[in-house]
């Protein structure tokens, strides 16, 4: 990546979710779009590879990787590319997409087709581990992602991927540990848990299940010989994660200026590379 570092680049994405910046009229722009679990994110960067622009919903239209709400996607999709084209009065055409190391064939076609029912054209389908580390850009070392739905893993060798895993516990769970402990209902739940002045209060309810996402990492890295881990994925910036991670890992654990931005990123970046499998 030439674009300066990673953490340099995210936070510039960071900032064009409140300010955007200005396209050329001209330039060709890479589109990302990241259908999660628990968020769409679309991210829109410029020929050079510098951040524009970045809209992102809260959904529950994708499931264990699957799209189970095919046309519910499908609106959110459009409705971002219409706020983001909005914003940078260009309009979008050509994107990337990306999904989970080990999906299917037929649940990759779904994932573009939702892309593509929002009007753009899909250029790149790289597995979310390759997107993550066109941010990272590590040679060696574990790329952990913790999102909505799942904790998944992927070893990096020489940089290439030679081991990924993909367990269900995620940051859903740790939203039901406080539902259940407060009485409240997820939708409130879900918000108490990203306040920050109450992520110091709520740290110790949600430990336990932190300590599995560490085990989890623990146990799919054993034997790897891995120097390093890096976080990714919007669960990570609780504070304290990295913490409980080398506590259950042993090894040196980074997390990037914002881990949830670092795969929708990624996927822009791909967007240039006209890939598609
Ligand atoms: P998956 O990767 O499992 O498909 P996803 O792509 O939607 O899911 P991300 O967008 O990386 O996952 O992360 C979403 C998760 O991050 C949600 O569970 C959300 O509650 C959590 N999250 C987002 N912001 C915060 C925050 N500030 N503090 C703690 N958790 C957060």
């Amino acid at each position: 990546m030439d674009a300066g570092s990673p953490d340099r680049m995210i936070a510039a994405l960071e900032r064009t979710i409140e300010k955007p910046g200005r396209a050329g009229a001209d330039e060709r722009l890479l589109v990302g779009v990241d259908l999660g679990t628990a968020y769409i994110v679309v991210v829109v960067l410029n020929q050079a590879q510098e951040p524009l622009a970045c809209a992102m919903e809260f959904a529950r239209v994708i499931k264990d990787g699957l799209v189970v709400d095919y046309v519910g996607a499908t609106r959110i999709v459009r409705r971002l590319v219409e706020r983001l084209e909005g914003r940078l009065g260009r309009k979008l055409i050509h994107a990337a997409g990306a999904m989970p190391p080990g999906t299917g064939k037929k649940a990759c076609a779904t994932h573009r087709h939702v892309i593509e029912a929002a009007g753009l054209e899909v250029t790149a389908f790289p597995d979310e581990p390759m997107a993550a580390n066109a941010v990272l850009g590590l040679r060696d070392g574990a790329v952990v992602d913790i999102g909505g739905g799942t904790t998944g893993l992927s070893v990096f060798k020489k940089g290439k991927v030679v081991y990924t895993a993909d367990e269900p516990t995620g940051g859903t769970h740790l939203t039901l540990v406080l539902a259940g402990n407060y009485g409240i209902s997820l939708d409130e739940a879900e918000k108490l848990k990203k306040r920050p002045e109450r992520q110091k209060e709520i740290f110790p309810l949600v430990l336990p299940v932190l300590e599995k996402m560490g085990s989890i990492v623990a146990r799919h890295l054993h034997g790897h010989m891995v120097p390093a881990v890096w976080l990714v994925g919007g669960t990570c910036l609780l504070p304290g994660m990295e913490a409980v991670i080398t506590k259950e890992v042993g090894l040196p654990v980074f997390k990037p200026a914002n881990p949830f931005l670092v795969t929708p990123l990624g996927i822009a970046l791909h967007c240039g590379h006209e890939e598609l499998p």
